[in-house]
C-alpha cells in the first residue's frame, strides 16, 4: 500500500504495472480516478496489458454497472483512448519523493508527513469534499489537460474559439479560471461568502 502510493509508473509494453492500484496514468492510479467501478470490478489486480487487451477492464465491469457509473465510465474511457503501450518496452517504477526517483530512507520518511508536503497538491484534491466529477475536473486542470480552445486549436482540432462565458477572448485555461471578467465575479462572491481575501484572484 506505501509502495503503491510512494511510486509512480511510467508504462511500457505494461506487463508489470497494476492497472488499478499503480500510479501509472498521469500520475495517479485509476482506483482513485474512477472508485466507483473500481469497487465492481471482477478483477483489481490486472496488469495494465491485461486490462487494455481487447478492453477487458470493461468486461470486468459488466456486473454491477449502473447509470449513475456512466460519466465515470466515459471519463475513464477517454484517458485510456490516450495510453499506448510499448511492446519490448518495460515498465519503470520510480520512487517518487526523491529527485534521482530512487529510494532513501529519508525519503521515506518524510512520506509519513504527505498530506503535509505542499506539492502533494493532487491528493489535496481527491481528497477534497467535492462531487466526484468536480475534483476530477480540478485534478485535469491541475494537470493542465483541459481541452480549452488553445489546446484544441494547437492540435488542428475543431473550436469555437471564444470563450463561451464572455464570447470575447480566445478560451485559454488562465482565461477561463481567473481571467474571464465572468470568472472575476464568481471568485469575487466566493470571497465575499466566505470572507476569505485571498480567494480573490488578483491576491494569487
Ligand atoms: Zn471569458
Amino acid at each position: 500500500m506505501l509502495f503503491a502510493m510512494a511510486t509512480e509508473v511510467t508504462v511500457g509494453d505494461g506487463q508489470r504495472a497494476n492497472f488499478w492500484h499503480d500510479r501509472w496514468l498521469l500520475g495517479q492510479c485509476l482506483k482513485i480516478i474512477a472508485p466507483a467501478l473500481f469497487k465492481i470490478s471482477a478483477r483489481k489486480n490486472r496488469t495494465v496489458h491485461e486490462a487494455l487487451q481487447e478492453e477487458t477492464w470493461l468486461s470486468d465491469l459488466s456486473r454491477g454497472l449502473t447509470d449513475q457509473m456512466l460519466p465515470e465510465l466515459l471519463r475513464l474511457a477517454a484517458l485510456l483512448d490516450t495510453v499506448q503501450l510499448h511492446d519490448g518496452q518495460d515498465d519503470s517504477i520510480a520512487w517518487r519523493f526523491t529527485e534521482s526517483h530512487e529510494y532513501t530512507a529519508r525519503s521515506a520518511y518524510l512520506l509519513q508527513f504527505e498530506g503535509s508536503v505542499p506539492t502533494e497538491n493532487y491528493n489535496l484534491i481527491w481528497r477534497a469534499w467535492a462531487p466526484e466529477k468536480c475534483r476530477f475536473f480540478i485534478w485535469t486542470a491541475a494537470l493542465g489537460r483541459i481541452l480549452t480552445a488553445d489546446v484544441l486549436l494547437r492540435h488542428g482540432w475543431e473550436n469555437n474559439y471564444f470563450c463561451t462565458l464572455c464570447e470575447r477572448n480566445l478560451e485559454t485555461m488562465a482565461h477561463l479560471f481567473w481571467d474571464c471578467p465572468w470568472s472575476k465575479q464568481v471568485w469575487g462572491k466566493i470571497t465575499h461568502l466566505t470572507n476569505m481575501p485571498a480567494l480573490q484572484p488578483q491576491s494569487w
